[in-house]
């Protein structure tokens, strides 16, 4: 499966969760078996068998990449989420929104000193959730690898926020 099929499954949702938003839907792709299986695929081909100890999903969506490309991998699964959800001694990086700021957490013992850590999540927006997970990994002791996304918005110039490390992005916007 080609990335134009894959983005032909991808559902644009205007006004969604507020006006001026146009929320990228990946359940219909998720929901296609061949898609699904591609996307984890081509993530865990591009960064090679091997060269991963520990991947990092963040909430939520991230969570439902990560978990498999992890299996694939024979890689760990690490959750980073949002404030007071984590039930362990956690680590926490505060981060700028449109409007306000978010909080999200990692445990302490997630990651070994000097693992090799893959993060993934769904889209990169602004790029500051994942600035802010590749913070907790390296806080923890993590080597960021590189960060998957199956989607990239890059009008957002997200890219920005991530200087410095690599970058694998599906789709494009
Ligand atoms: P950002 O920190 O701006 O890069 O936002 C990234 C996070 O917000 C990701 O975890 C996405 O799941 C979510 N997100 C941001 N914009 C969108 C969008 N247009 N459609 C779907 N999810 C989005």
């Amino acid at each position: 499966m080609d990335v134009e099929q894959l983005k032909a499954l991808v559902r644009d949702v205007p006004d969604f969760p507020q006006p001026g938003i146009v929320f990228k839907d990946i359940t219909p792709l998720l929901a296609d078996e061949i898609a699904f299986s591609s996307v984890i695929d081509l993530i865990v081909v591009h960064f090679g068998r091997g060269s991963v100890d520990k991947v990092v999903g963040i909430e939520a969506r991230g969570f439902i990449l990560a978990s498999p490309v992890a299996y694939h991998f024979g890689a760990g699964f690490v959750p980073v989420r949002k404030k007071d959800k984590l039930p362990w001694e956690t680590e926490s990086e505060e981060y700028e929104l449109e409007y306000g700021t978010a909080t999200l957490e990692v445990h302490r013992d997630g990651v070994d000193p000097g693992e090799r850590v893959l993060i993934v999540d769904d889209v990169l927006a602004t790029g500051g959730t994942a600035r802010a997970t590749a913070r907790l990994v390296e806080r923890i002791g993590g080597k960021v690898i590189g960060i998957a996304f199956l989607i990239e918005l890059g009008f957002l110039k997200g890219r920005q926020q991530l200087d410095g490390y690599d970058l694998f992005t599906l789709i494009s916007y």
